[in-house]
């Protein structure tokens, strides 16, 4: 068997490690083949960015390397949003398998290939876990090498370290996933992008390489798109009910609320700035529910993710000027 190279792109605080370790281990102990299994990520912050990646062997073939898997013939995706970065798909080989984490009648432009398509968000929410045992059951269909039973098994036994209950709930959504995703031939649509790092200069060499310490790839805090994090939920504002109290912006970790601070003269004696919530940036709520479980007034509530939430969006930048 040729090493067959599995990663997972993800966002953190959706599992994707987890998952990705409990497929190696039950790829070894269970199934009695050689893997190995790393993650890749910056701050352990909900959020950022995370791959995870496997290599998997016949037991007697030694793996080597020890790189990230840029050319996957497994590529498992647990966020639509991740689709704007064109690093998620980059290296799908094109006899490949995608999994994604979307309804069946998502829009987004797929890469020409097979792919499975798992409603994962909406399992996890009716089953009260996490996407990531809902995507393994989508990528345990996909890819007939990995043994449902043994990975449902290992689910199992490492839930259960936990409670009874947690791992009875967690084998249900890996089955969900196993029995509702469904699979596409896309022959009409994009290749995918190149390995990262391929290009038609040779890639090794004083002409080419980056510049030690190079960000090549910057970013910038105004572009970050954190709403991959949220986990089926967002917090919802009923304005008539907020008295501005500002508890909400003191427990929430990514400054989303946006305020309009206006100024207001007493008796003409003096002045003092007075701030009105206008609503919520979702592009950098991550769906921590702080705000809500923090509200005095009950104007904040915990909502499962719809329409409303592009409705409700008020951007942060730039902010309503007040006269
Ligand atoms: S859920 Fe509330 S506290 Fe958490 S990031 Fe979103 S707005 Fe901020
Ligand atoms: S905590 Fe509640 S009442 Fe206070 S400003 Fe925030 S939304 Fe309004």
């Amino acid at each position: 068997m040729p090493t067959l190279g599995i990663r997972f792109e993800s966002i953190g605080g959706l599992g994707a490690h987890l998952a990705a370790q409990l497929l190696a281990e039950t790829l070894v102990l269970r199934q009695g083949l050689n893997a190995s299994q790393f993650s890749s990520y910056g701050s352990e912050k909900k959020g950022t960015p995370i791959r995870s990646f496997i290599r998997v062997a016949d037991a007697d073939t030694p793996i080597r390397v020890t790189s990230p898997v840029t050319e996957p013939n497994v590529l498992a995706v647990f966020h639509q949003a991740l689709f704007a970065r064109p690093s998620t798909l980059a290296g799908l080989r094109r006899d490949g398998v995608l999994i994604v984490n979307a309804s069946a009648d998502a829009t987004m432009a797929l890469p020409k290939g097979r792919v499975f398509l798992v409603d994962a968000m909406a399992i996890a929410v009716e089953e009260n876990t996490r996407i990531n045992t809902a995507i393994l059951g989508a990528v345990a269909k996909a890819c007939p090498l990995i043994d449902a039973k043994a990975l449902a098994a290992m689910l199992e036994e490492h839930f259960s370290h936990r409670s009874p209950k947690l791992a009875e709930a967690n084998v249900k959504t890996f089955w969900r996933g196993y029995n509702e995703a469904i699979e596409r031939v896309i022959k009409e649509g994009p290749e995918p992008p190149p390995p990262d790092g391929a290009t038609a200069a040779p890639r090794l060499g004083y002409e080419t390489a980056p510049l030690g310490g190079a960000i090549v790839t910057p970013g910038n805090t105004v572009t970050n798109d954190l709403s991959a994090s949220r986990q089926g939920f967002a917090p919802k504002l009923n304005l008539e009910l907020c008295n501005d109290c500002g508890v909400c912006d003191m427990v929430c970790p990514d400054y989303c609320l946006v305020w309009e601070s206006e100024d207001v003269t007493d008796d003409g004696e003096w002045e003092r700035k007075s701030a009105h919530l206008l609503g919520i940036d979702y592009q950098f709520c991550k769906g921590c529910l702080r705000c809500v479980e923090s509200c005095p007034s009950g104007a904040l509530t915990k909502e499962r993710e719809g329409a409303w939430v592009k409705e409700q969006q008020v951007p942060l930048w730039p902010q309503k000027k007040t006269q």
